[in-house]
């Protein structure tokens, strides 16, 4: 019998673009060629949170995309904080990565509660920070795609998830890019970012297996084709 991981995505009808689903299929494979079945669990608003996923996926919507998922993400609130302090890994993309902050203020002014597992906090600035972005972080260079109006602010103890090298990132002006604490990441990257990040989609499989089995022996996996895009990615204009 395989070892089981569960994966939840987060909202994927509302919470879904610039192919943030391919984050999905990625971990799913890289899993699944790690030795391990998956099993897939979808939340969406007014379902009952399945507090034993391993795994647990975000990604980025339009502002009323956001405004929509708001009621049922701060139900959950507590739930999430309390499954993130025990280390389940999760990866929020841009829109519920500032979700996953204390607030989203939006261009018209419109403020949208978040869950605070991230002490940052998200105001709209006055122009679309559009383009390829290739940051620099613990898991090595790491490379996408961002299109947001947020500009995030960590607070003084909120570790960045990485340091930007070409683009925006979380405020297109003090070099951070994304967040992190315990095994939670947030992030401005689309592309989506696991395919052709493929170390960040190990870490978080890493990290799922160890808290569960208490152990991880990936398996070889020819990286040939992700890297590849991982580079081209890296020499595109912004
Ligand atoms: N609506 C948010 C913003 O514009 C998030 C966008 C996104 O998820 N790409 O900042």
């Amino acid at each position: 019998m395989k070892k089981v991981l569960k994966i939840m995505c987060l909202y994927p009808n509302e919470m879904n673009i610039y192919g943030d689903h391919g984050n999905l299929l990625t971990l799913q494979k890289r899993a699944e060629w790690h030795g391990f079945a998956t099993e897939y669990i979808q939340h969406e608003p007014g379902r009952k949170l399945d507090v034993t996923a391993d795994i647990i996926l975000g990604g980025g919507g339009q502002d009323s995309g956001q405004d929509k998922v708001k009621n049922d993400l701060l139900k959950n609130g507590a739930a999430l904080r309390k499954m993130a302090a025990a280390g389940t890994p999760m990866l929020v993309i841009c829109g519920l990565y500032q979700l996953f902050g204390h607030y989203f203020e939006t261009n018209a002014g419109h403020h949208i509660d978040g869950i605070g597992v991230f002490d940052a906090w998200t105001k709209a600035g006055p122009v679309r920070l559009i383009g390829n972005i290739v940051t620099e972080t613990e898991l090595g260079e790491i490379v996408g795609y961002e299109n947001h109006s947020g500009l995030t602010h960590l607070g003084k103890n909120q570790a960045a998830f990485g340091r930007v090298v070409r683009g925006a990132g979380n405020t297109g002006a003090d070099g951070t890019e994304g967040a992190r604490v315990y095994n939670v990441f947030g992030s401005y990257l689309h592309g989506p970012i696991l395919p052709k990040n493929p170390r960040l989609a190990d870490e978080l499989i890493h990290l799922a297996a160890i808290k569960k089995f208490g152990e991880f022996t990936p398996a070889e996996i020819d990286d040939t084709v992700a890297l590849k895009a991982h580079d081209v990615a890296t020499s595109r204009p912004r």
